[in-house]
């Protein structure tokens, strides 16, 4: 792999795959958060000042039967041309075939090309190498900057690096920073490491769970989640989320942080409603003390004053998962108040990731998002990347 930053694609066409996989009104197909194609921007003008063209692929929505209008790149191009100060932006109704074959031919430096969404393709999610290689022959480099679907081997995504020599594959600006974010806290994290991992479902971060067992040393868990690990240990959780199938992964977890020396901190209390509503009557009790009709939906003080005295004292923090339903005004003290108490550690020092996307909510909702040290763009991919698997968009640009 060539560095990116230290080429120069003067005269070169360039294949950009991006994720511009944006949410998009129901209705009127408006773009509702243009995070994602923000952050492609840094690396489309490098190539364009460089003297480069762009070619840019994406995926959209999850289309089942081939093309659509809700899952239309054409949606976003006039977005897509304001966010580069106005430029055209010229858009193929396909990915592959003739019209994109001659657009991308006459494409000249400086110019930049939309094709319409890869998913309107099965090959591409089937990795299909006959189409990974048709759409390889569009651009004379491969530029990867989706890290969103890093962990997807698909055509274009992975498949298509075969095409291209070592030299003439690049990390783009954001999959650059991603992957050197997530590196530092995996492989180079300054202790204390305190991962913070909140959300729903214990299913879902059991392995993450796991691989920080060698990596963390402080393992906050909070959210809905946590009221499985309180059952394991015996506690009353009334009417909480709690996966019944999943206490005993609870307790070996428990087991293993212990004869690791990691320390887990789950909460002590919690804020509790007679239902889930945004209208509730609350009080707070012993998580481990929850009555029969009621059901834990934050964490209480107490949690959140020793949840935040351990991350102040961190050097380095991953926070994927919110502490509590943070979209209700009544639950969202403890998703705040952690968010302050990362910030507070990043400005004292620390190396703080935020990711996953209902994290990535939460610290832009507390208007947080420039008091950390990075938010990921990645919700799947940053997950997979911390239990430890090797992410397929990684491997096909480096290897
Ligand atoms: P996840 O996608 O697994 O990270 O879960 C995020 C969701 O978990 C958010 O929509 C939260 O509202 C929800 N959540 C967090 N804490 C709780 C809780 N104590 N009970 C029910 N849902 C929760």
């Amino acid at each position: 792999m060539s560095k990116f930053s230290q080429h120069n694609f003067a005269n070169q066409k360039a294949l950009v795959r991006v994720d511009f996989n944006v949410p998009l009104d129901k209705v009127t197909f408006e773009i509702k958060d243009d995070t994602r194609i923000k952050a492609a921007i840094p690396t489309i003008e490098k190539i364009l000042e460089d003297g480069g063209s762009v070619i840019l692929m994406s995926h959209m929505g999850r289309p089942k039967d081939g093309p659509e209008a809700k899952s239309s790149l054409q949606n976003i191009i006039k977005h897509v041309s304001d966010l580069l100060g106005g430029k055209k932006v010229l858009f193929a109704n396909e990915c592959v075939g003739d019209e994109a074959v001659q657009i991308s031919k006459d494409l000249q430096p400086g110019e930049i090309l939309l094709l319409e969404n890869l998913r309107f393709y099965k090959e591409e999610e089937d990795g299909d190498e006959a189409f990974a290689k048709k759409l390889s022959q569009l651009g004379d480099v491969w530029v990867n900057d989706a890290f969103g679907t890093a962990h997807r081997a698909h055509a274009s995504t992975a498949v298509i690096a075969k095409f291209f020599s070592v030299e003439n594959r690049f990390f783009g600006y954001l999959m650059e920073a991603e992957v050197s974010s997530a590196e530092k806290v995996m492989h180079k994290s300054e202790k204390p490491f305190t991962a913070i991992i909140g959300g729903a479902k214990v299913s879902d971060k059991i392995l993450i769970i796991e691989n920080l067992l060698e990596r963390a040393t402080d393992i906050i868990i909070g959210g809905g989640m946590a009221y499985t690990f309180m059952k394991a240990r015996g506690g009353n959780i009334g009417n909480s989320l709690c996966e019944d199938d999943r206490l005993s992964n609870a307790i070996t977890l428990l087991e293993k942080a212990k004869a690791k020396n990691v320390s887990i901190h789950l909460p002590e209390d919690s804020v509790i409603a007679d239902k889930f509503s945004a209208d509730a009557n609350t009080k707070v009790a012993a998580s481990d003390n929850i009555p029969d009709g009621w059901l834990g939906l934050d964490i209480g003080p107490k949690a959140v004053s020793v949840f935040s005295e351990v991350i102040k004292k961190s050097k380095t923090i991953l926070w994927n998962g919110p502490m509590g339903v943070f979209e209700m005004e009544k639950f969202q003290n403890g998703t705040k108040s952690i968010a302050f108490a990362v910030a507070e550690a990043t400005t004292n020092g620390a190396f703080s990731l935020i990711g996953g996307g209902d994290s990535v909510a939460a610290i832009n909702q507390f208007h947080l998002a420039e008091k950390v040290s990075y938010v990921s763009t990645g919700g799947g991919a940053l997950l997979e990347y911390f239990e430890g698997k090797e992410l397929p968009g990684i491997k096909a640009v480096t290897a």
